[in-house]
């Protein structure tokens, strides 16, 4: 479905993408006064937070985990999930397989993960805006947008990009000056998640999850059974760039030799009793921008390369330094 349905009266701020960045910049928007609606082309939100059914159990094929960087305005949203038990603090060790197989334990921050999945603390996050009266429209596809703001012949004051630079890009016109500004799908890299699903646990109970160096199958695997707690036994991989650049026209031929990593790696005897593939194109941006986000005339952008690294927590604070930025200098001293 296209936009074409409009409310009578235009909120001032379009936003675009229902990831947590556009959620968060929609959150820190409507804190400040200022009347928002968002849109996004998928059934669901939530973006690259994403939680698929597998054999009628949640397992999460997008962000693996979420971390908070140290006195970010991330924690106290993570601090509120954890109480009402949305997010659970899951491990601060993960494993390194090395090429010659040696596996080792490295500590690192603490990774948070969703008892119900990642998209869940999207929904939440989703839910608490619509409670607030914010229109959040999903299956909305915005083929495109003017300079002047205009989408579907609505003029807005603002309309917020908040997904990946080239996904932005297509909405823009060529000679569109933010357009020259933002990342080529080439400057991102894809990855393919493989669910695999066991009817028991095959692996070390202490796993959570592992990266995997000098493979050129295989980059991280999660245990989601123990990320989501409920110790079913699934594993979710995660490939390198390069394979899944080779498969990208048919994730469904790689699933095979991704299993038979996994099933090397973990020394599993046992083959999956059910798979499933997921593609992504768009995973990850290999370089940030220095700045938080990018306004220009009645444009801006947001998300998760606007910001030191790739990442939930920078997606979250990207949109809404944006947010913020967009709200007149009145209601932000007040809020
Ligand atoms: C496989 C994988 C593993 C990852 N692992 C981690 C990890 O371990 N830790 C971590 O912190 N991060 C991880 N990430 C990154 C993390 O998921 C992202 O940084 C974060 O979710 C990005 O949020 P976002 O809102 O910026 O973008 P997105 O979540 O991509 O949201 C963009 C939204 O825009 C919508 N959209 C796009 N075009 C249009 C259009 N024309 N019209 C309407 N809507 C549109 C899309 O449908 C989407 O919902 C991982 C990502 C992937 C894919």
């Amino acid at each position: 479905m296209s936009l074409s349905s409009s409310p009578t009266s235009s909120p001032s701020v379009l936003v675009v993408g229902s990831g947590i960045a556009g959620l968060a910049c929609a959150r820190a928007l409507h804190d400040n006064g200022v009347s928002v609606r968002v849109v996004d082309r998928g059934r669901v939100v939530g973006g690259r937070l994403a939680t698929k059914r597998v054999d009628d159990r949640p397992a999460d094929i997008g962000a693996r985990y979420f971390t908070v960087p140290e006195g970010s305005g991330f924690t106290s949203v993570v601090e509120d999930w954890v109480a009402r038990g949305l997010a659970r603090p899951w491990t601060t060790t993960f494993d390194v397989f090395s090429a010659d197989g040696t596996r080792q334990s490295k500590s690192g921050p603490m990774r948070y993960a969703a008892p119900g999945g990642l998209r869940s603390l999207a929904t939440d996050l989703a839910d608490r805006l619509r409670r607030d009266g914010v229109t959040i429209d999903q299956e909305h596809t915005v083929e495109g947008v003017s300079d002047e703001g205009v989408v579907a012949g609505i003029q807005y004051d603002n309309v917020v990009l908040a997904m990946p630079d080239p996904q932005a890009r297509r909405m823009l016109g060529p000679d569109s000056a933010p357009a020259q500004s933002l990342h080529r799908a080439e400057e991102w890299e894809p990855t393919l998640s493989v669910v695999a699903t066991w009817p028991a646990r095959h692996w070390p109970a202490d796993l959570h999850g592992a990266f995997v160096n000098g493979s050129s199958v295989l980059d991280f695997v999660a245990d989601d059974g123990d990320r989501r707690g409920d110790g079913a036994a699934v594993l979710v991989a995660h490939t390198t760039a390069e394979f899944a650049r080779k498969h990208l026209d048919g994730p469904e031929n790689a699933v095979g030799e991704v299993v038979d990593a996994l099933r090397t790696l973990l020394a599993i005897d046992e083959p999956p009793s059910s798979t499933l593939v997921h593609r992504w194109s768009l995973a990850r941006p290999k370089t940030s921008h220095a700045a938080s986000y990018l306004v220009d005339g009645h444009l801006a952008v947001c998300g998760d390369s606007w910001g030191d690294r790739s990442a939930v927590a920078t997606a979250w604070e990207s949109g809404t330094a944006l947010g913020t930025a967009l709200a007149p200098i009145e209601s932000r001293s007040r809020s």
